[in-house]
Protein backbone atom coordinates (compact mmCIF):
# COMPACT_ATOMS: atom_id res chain seq x y z
CA UNK A 1 0.00 0.00 0.00
CA UNK A 2 1.43 3.25 -0.94
CA UNK A 3 0.82 6.43 1.45
CA UNK A 4 -0.85 9.38 0.35
CA UNK A 5 -0.27 12.18 2.59
CA UNK A 6 -3.23 14.69 3.02
CA UNK A 7 -3.29 18.11 1.41
CA UNK A 8 -5.34 20.92 1.48
CA UNK A 9 -5.91 23.64 -0.82
CA UNK A 10 -3.58 25.34 -3.17
CA UNK A 11 -0.88 22.41 -1.74
CA UNK A 12 -1.29 23.91 1.60
CA UNK A 13 -1.44 21.64 4.62
CA UNK A 14 -5.33 21.00 4.97
CA UNK A 15 -6.72 22.30 8.56
CA UNK A 16 -9.03 20.35 10.62
CA UNK A 17 -10.95 21.47 13.65
CA UNK A 18 -12.58 18.00 14.52
CA UNK A 19 -11.88 14.43 15.61
CA UNK A 20 -14.04 13.36 12.59
CA UNK A 21 -12.49 14.98 10.00
CA UNK A 22 -8.91 14.11 11.04
CA UNK A 23 -9.57 10.67 11.41
CA UNK A 24 -10.72 10.69 7.39
CA UNK A 25 -7.77 12.83 6.69
CA UNK A 26 -5.35 10.35 8.28
CA UNK A 27 -7.16 7.21 6.55
CA UNK A 28 -4.33 6.45 4.07
CA UNK A 29 -1.59 8.52 5.40
CA UNK A 30 1.24 5.75 6.03
CA UNK A 31 3.85 6.90 9.07
CA UNK A 32 2.29 9.68 11.11
CA UNK A 33 4.32 12.31 13.09
CA UNK A 34 2.85 14.44 15.70
CA UNK A 35 4.23 17.69 16.49
CA UNK A 36 2.02 18.91 19.50
CA UNK A 37 1.88 22.93 20.11
CA UNK A 38 0.19 25.57 21.51
CA UNK A 39 0.28 28.03 18.22
CA UNK A 40 2.26 31.45 17.02
CA UNK A 41 4.67 29.06 15.97
CA UNK A 42 8.67 30.38 15.39
CA UNK A 43 11.76 29.01 14.53
CA UNK A 44 11.78 26.34 17.37
CA UNK A 45 8.71 24.85 15.87
CA UNK A 46 9.98 24.68 12.43
CA UNK A 47 12.76 22.66 14.20
CA UNK A 48 10.32 19.94 15.16
CA UNK A 49 8.54 19.74 12.09
CA UNK A 50 11.25 19.59 9.79
CA UNK A 51 12.56 16.49 12.57
CA UNK A 52 9.15 14.99 11.93
CA UNK A 53 8.98 15.25 8.31
CA UNK A 54 12.76 12.87 8.24
CA UNK A 55 10.47 10.37 10.34
CA UNK A 56 6.80 9.91 8.55
CA UNK A 57 5.31 10.15 5.24
CA UNK A 58 2.51 12.34 6.91
CA UNK A 59 2.99 15.08 9.26
CA UNK A 60 0.34 16.27 11.78
CA UNK A 61 1.00 19.57 13.47
CA UNK A 62 -1.87 20.05 16.75
CA UNK A 63 -2.57 23.68 17.63
CA UNK A 64 -3.92 23.97 21.06
CA UNK A 65 -3.88 26.32 23.73
CA UNK A 66 -4.69 23.71 26.51
CA UNK A 67 -6.72 25.19 29.07
CA UNK A 68 -6.18 22.60 31.57
CA UNK A 69 -2.14 23.27 31.87
CA UNK A 70 -2.57 26.81 32.95
CA UNK A 71 -3.15 27.78 36.27
CA UNK A 72 -6.24 30.47 37.19
CA UNK A 73 -3.58 33.53 37.23
CA UNK A 74 -1.88 32.54 34.64
CA UNK A 75 -1.81 33.70 30.51
CA UNK A 76 -3.91 31.35 29.00
CA UNK A 77 -6.60 34.42 27.90
CA UNK A 78 -3.58 36.56 26.50
CA UNK A 79 -1.62 33.79 25.14
CA UNK A 80 -0.76 34.78 21.37
CA UNK A 81 -3.30 33.07 19.16
CA UNK A 82 -2.83 33.70 15.03
CA UNK A 83 -4.22 30.39 13.02
CA UNK A 84 -3.58 31.96 10.27
CA UNK A 85 0.05 32.86 10.40
CA UNK A 86 0.44 29.27 11.93
CA UNK A 87 -0.70 27.70 8.87
CA UNK A 88 1.04 29.65 6.32
CA UNK A 89 4.76 28.86 8.44
CA UNK A 90 3.44 25.12 8.29
CA UNK A 91 2.90 25.26 4.92
CA UNK A 92 6.32 26.44 4.31
CA UNK A 93 7.76 23.04 6.05
CA UNK A 94 5.64 20.78 4.07
CA UNK A 95 3.28 19.82 7.05
CA UNK A 96 0.37 17.91 5.67
CA UNK A 97 -2.40 18.66 8.18
CA UNK A 98 -3.21 21.30 10.81
CA UNK A 99 -5.13 20.10 13.84
CA UNK A 100 -6.80 22.69 15.93
CA UNK A 101 -9.57 22.20 17.64
CA UNK A 102 -11.93 24.31 19.29
CA UNK A 103 -11.41 23.72 23.65
CA UNK A 104 -14.85 21.79 23.49
CA UNK A 105 -13.97 19.87 20.98
CA UNK A 106 -11.03 18.35 23.00
CA UNK A 107 -13.48 18.65 26.83
CA UNK A 108 -17.28 18.34 26.04
CA UNK A 109 -16.91 17.59 29.25
CA UNK A 110 -15.33 19.02 32.43
CA UNK A 111 -12.31 16.64 32.42
CA UNK A 112 -12.54 13.89 35.42
CA UNK A 113 -10.08 11.78 34.39
CA UNK A 114 -6.43 13.04 34.28
CA UNK A 115 -3.30 11.27 33.25
CA UNK A 116 -1.37 12.49 37.05
CA UNK A 117 2.03 12.94 36.33
CA UNK A 118 3.43 11.55 39.59
CA UNK A 119 6.79 12.97 41.86
CA UNK A 120 8.14 13.93 38.88
CA UNK A 121 5.71 16.34 37.71
CA UNK A 122 5.68 18.07 41.42
CA UNK A 123 9.16 19.26 41.14
CA UNK A 124 10.33 22.30 39.46
CA UNK A 125 7.84 23.94 37.17
CA UNK A 126 5.33 21.63 38.87
CA UNK A 127 6.31 23.09 41.72
CA UNK A 128 5.95 26.65 40.66
CA UNK A 129 2.77 25.60 38.52
CA UNK A 130 0.62 23.28 40.48
CA UNK A 131 -1.60 21.32 38.18
CA UNK A 132 0.54 22.17 35.41
CA UNK A 133 1.95 18.42 34.07
CA UNK A 134 -1.45 16.73 34.55
CA UNK A 135 -3.11 19.34 32.26
CA UNK A 136 -0.13 18.34 29.83
CA UNK A 137 0.03 14.73 29.71
CA UNK A 138 -3.87 14.62 29.91
CA UNK A 139 -3.77 16.82 26.82
CA UNK A 140 -0.58 14.38 25.12
CA UNK A 141 -2.09 11.69 25.98
CA UNK A 142 -5.70 12.60 24.42
CA UNK A 143 -3.77 13.64 20.88
CA UNK A 144 -1.95 10.71 20.61
CA UNK A 145 -5.45 9.03 21.01
CA UNK A 146 -7.09 11.31 18.57
CA UNK A 147 -4.36 11.24 16.14
CA UNK A 148 -2.67 7.84 16.45
CA UNK A 149 0.61 8.77 15.24
CA UNK A 150 3.51 6.65 15.18
CA UNK A 151 6.12 8.92 16.58
CA UNK A 152 5.58 12.65 18.00
CA UNK A 153 8.31 15.35 18.29
CA UNK A 154 8.72 17.67 21.77
CA UNK A 155 11.62 20.43 22.30
CA UNK A 156 14.39 19.77 24.60
CA UNK A 157 13.27 23.38 25.14
CA UNK A 158 10.87 22.14 27.85
CA UNK A 159 12.85 19.54 29.40
CA UNK A 160 10.92 18.51 32.37
CA UNK A 161 7.96 18.01 29.66
CA UNK A 162 9.44 15.62 27.31
CA UNK A 163 11.23 13.73 29.93
CA UNK A 164 7.34 13.01 31.70
CA UNK A 165 6.14 12.54 28.08
CA UNK A 166 8.69 9.94 27.46
CA UNK A 167 7.83 8.42 31.20
CA UNK A 168 3.76 8.27 30.13
CA UNK A 169 5.01 6.73 27.26
CA UNK A 170 6.60 4.06 29.35
CA UNK A 171 4.49 3.92 32.14
CA UNK A 172 1.43 3.35 30.04
CA UNK A 173 3.09 1.61 27.45
CA UNK A 174 1.64 3.91 24.32
CA UNK A 175 2.74 2.86 21.06
CA UNK A 176 4.23 6.06 20.24
CA UNK A 177 8.15 6.65 19.20
CA UNK A 178 9.40 10.36 21.38
CA UNK A 179 12.13 12.34 19.07
CA UNK A 180 13.20 14.77 20.73
CA UNK A 181 14.26 18.34 19.19
CA UNK A 182 16.88 20.34 19.77
CA UNK A 183 16.35 23.80 21.61
CA UNK A 184 16.38 26.76 19.22
CA UNK A 185 17.84 30.02 19.94
CA UNK A 186 17.53 33.29 18.98
CA UNK A 187 20.49 35.00 17.52
CA UNK A 188 21.36 36.83 20.94
CA UNK A 189 21.15 33.44 22.79
CA UNK A 190 17.37 33.78 24.44
CA UNK A 191 15.46 30.62 23.14
CA UNK A 192 12.85 30.71 21.21
CA UNK A 193 9.70 31.00 22.74
CA UNK A 194 5.95 32.30 21.47
CA UNK A 195 6.03 34.35 24.95
CA UNK A 196 8.78 36.58 24.03
CA UNK A 197 6.59 38.51 22.11
CA UNK A 198 5.60 39.84 25.47
CA UNK A 199 8.64 41.31 26.23
CA UNK A 200 9.99 45.04 25.93
CA UNK A 201 13.49 45.74 23.95
CA UNK A 202 14.64 46.54 27.86
CA UNK A 203 13.26 43.07 29.41
CA UNK A 204 14.76 41.08 26.56
CA UNK A 205 18.33 42.70 27.60
CA UNK A 206 17.97 41.84 30.98
CA UNK A 207 16.33 38.06 29.94
CA UNK A 208 19.57 36.56 27.85
CA UNK A 209 20.76 36.74 31.76
CA UNK A 210 18.95 33.26 31.74
CA UNK A 211 21.14 31.78 28.95
CA UNK A 212 24.10 33.57 30.20
CA UNK A 213 23.85 31.91 33.13
CA UNK A 214 22.99 28.33 31.98
CA UNK A 215 26.35 29.02 29.62
CA UNK A 216 28.00 29.68 32.62
CA UNK A 217 26.94 26.90 34.44
CA UNK A 218 27.46 24.25 31.69
CA UNK A 219 31.23 25.39 31.09
CA UNK A 220 32.07 24.95 35.28
CA UNK A 221 30.69 21.44 34.46
CA UNK A 222 34.59 19.53 34.78
CA UNK A 223 34.05 21.36 38.34
CA UNK A 224 31.49 19.33 39.75
CA UNK A 225 28.32 20.27 40.62
CA UNK A 226 28.18 22.55 43.23
CA UNK A 227 30.88 24.48 40.62
CA UNK A 228 28.11 24.89 38.23
CA UNK A 229 25.41 25.54 40.74
CA UNK A 230 27.79 28.32 42.23
CA UNK A 231 28.65 29.75 38.78
CA UNK A 232 25.16 30.14 37.24
CA UNK A 233 23.99 31.81 40.58
CA UNK A 234 27.12 34.55 39.90
CA UNK A 235 25.27 35.01 36.83
CA UNK A 236 21.46 35.17 37.47
CA UNK A 237 22.10 37.12 40.96
CA UNK A 238 23.88 39.99 39.12
CA UNK A 239 20.51 39.92 36.75
CA UNK A 240 18.21 40.20 40.14
CA UNK A 241 19.86 43.38 40.66
CA UNK A 242 19.60 44.56 37.21
CA UNK A 243 17.19 47.12 35.45
CA UNK A 244 14.35 45.97 34.60
CA UNK A 245 15.36 42.88 37.11
CA UNK A 246 15.26 39.09 36.62
CA UNK A 247 12.79 37.34 39.26
CA UNK A 248 14.51 33.66 39.48
CA UNK A 249 11.40 31.37 40.05
CA UNK A 250 14.30 28.14 40.69
CA UNK A 251 17.20 27.72 39.26
CA UNK A 252 18.77 23.85 39.78
CA UNK A 253 20.64 21.42 38.38
CA UNK A 254 18.62 17.85 38.36
CA UNK A 255 18.86 14.51 37.38
CA UNK A 256 17.66 14.17 33.66
CA UNK A 257 15.18 10.69 34.39
CA UNK A 258 13.52 12.29 37.96
CA UNK A 259 14.16 16.35 37.81
CA UNK A 260 15.02 15.38 41.69
CA UNK A 261 17.93 17.69 42.63
CA UNK A 262 21.48 16.23 40.96
CA UNK A 263 23.82 15.32 44.33
CA UNK A 264 26.55 17.09 44.85
CA UNK A 265 28.50 13.69 43.59
CA UNK A 266 26.31 13.21 40.70
CA UNK A 267 28.60 12.65 37.57
CA UNK A 268 27.45 12.26 34.21
CA UNK A 269 24.40 13.62 32.65
CA UNK A 270 22.83 16.48 34.37
CA UNK A 271 20.27 19.07 33.42
CA UNK A 272 20.62 23.18 34.39
CA UNK A 273 17.05 24.42 34.67
CA UNK A 274 15.99 27.65 35.20
CA UNK A 275 12.87 29.81 35.10
CA UNK A 276 12.07 33.34 35.83
CA UNK A 277 10.03 36.32 35.73
CA UNK A 278 10.75 39.55 33.73
CA UNK A 279 7.72 42.02 34.20
CA UNK A 280 4.55 39.54 34.05
CA UNK A 281 6.34 37.30 31.66
CA UNK A 282 7.39 33.74 33.23
CA UNK A 283 10.37 32.19 30.96
CA UNK A 284 11.82 28.62 30.95
CA UNK A 285 15.28 27.61 29.79
CA UNK A 286 17.51 24.42 30.46
CA UNK A 287 21.03 23.01 29.04
CA UNK A 288 21.98 19.57 29.84
CA UNK A 289 25.24 19.16 31.44
CA UNK A 290 27.86 16.38 31.47
CA UNK A 291 29.28 16.63 35.60
CA UNK A 292 32.90 15.52 35.76
CA UNK A 293 34.26 15.04 39.16
CA UNK A 294 34.91 18.18 41.89
P1 LIG B 1 4.60 25.22 22.75
O1 LIG B 1 3.86 25.63 21.53
O2 LIG B 1 5.40 26.31 23.38
O3 LIG B 1 3.77 24.42 23.71
O4 LIG B 1 5.71 24.20 22.24
C1 LIG B 1 5.39 23.12 21.41
C2 LIG B 1 6.63 22.27 21.24
O5 LIG B 1 7.67 23.06 20.68
C3 LIG B 1 7.15 21.71 22.55
O6 LIG B 1 7.59 20.38 22.33
C4 LIG B 1 8.29 22.62 22.87
O7 LIG B 1 9.30 22.02 23.66
C5 LIG B 1 8.81 22.94 21.49
N1 LIG B 1 9.58 24.20 21.50
C6 LIG B 1 9.17 25.41 21.94
N2 LIG B 1 10.17 26.31 21.84
C7 LIG B 1 11.24 25.64 21.33
C8 LIG B 1 12.58 26.01 20.99
N3 LIG B 1 13.05 27.24 21.18
N4 LIG B 1 13.39 25.05 20.49
C9 LIG B 1 12.95 23.77 20.31
N5 LIG B 1 11.70 23.37 20.60
C10 LIG B 1 10.86 24.29 21.10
Amino acid sequence: MTATAPSGPAGGPLVVRTPGKLRRALADAGRVALVPTMGALHGGHRTLMRLAGEHADTVVVSVFVNPLQFGPDEDFDRYPRDLPGDTALCGEEGVDVVFAPETATMYPLPQMVTVDAGTMGERLEGASRPGHFTGVLTVVAKLFNLVRPDTAVFGAKDAQQIALVRRMVADLDLPVEIIGAPTLRDPDGLASSSRNVYLSDAQRASALALSRALRAGADAASGGAAAVREAAWSVLDEAVKGTPPVEPDYLALVDPATFADAAADHRGAAVLAVAARVGTTRLIDNVSVNLQGA
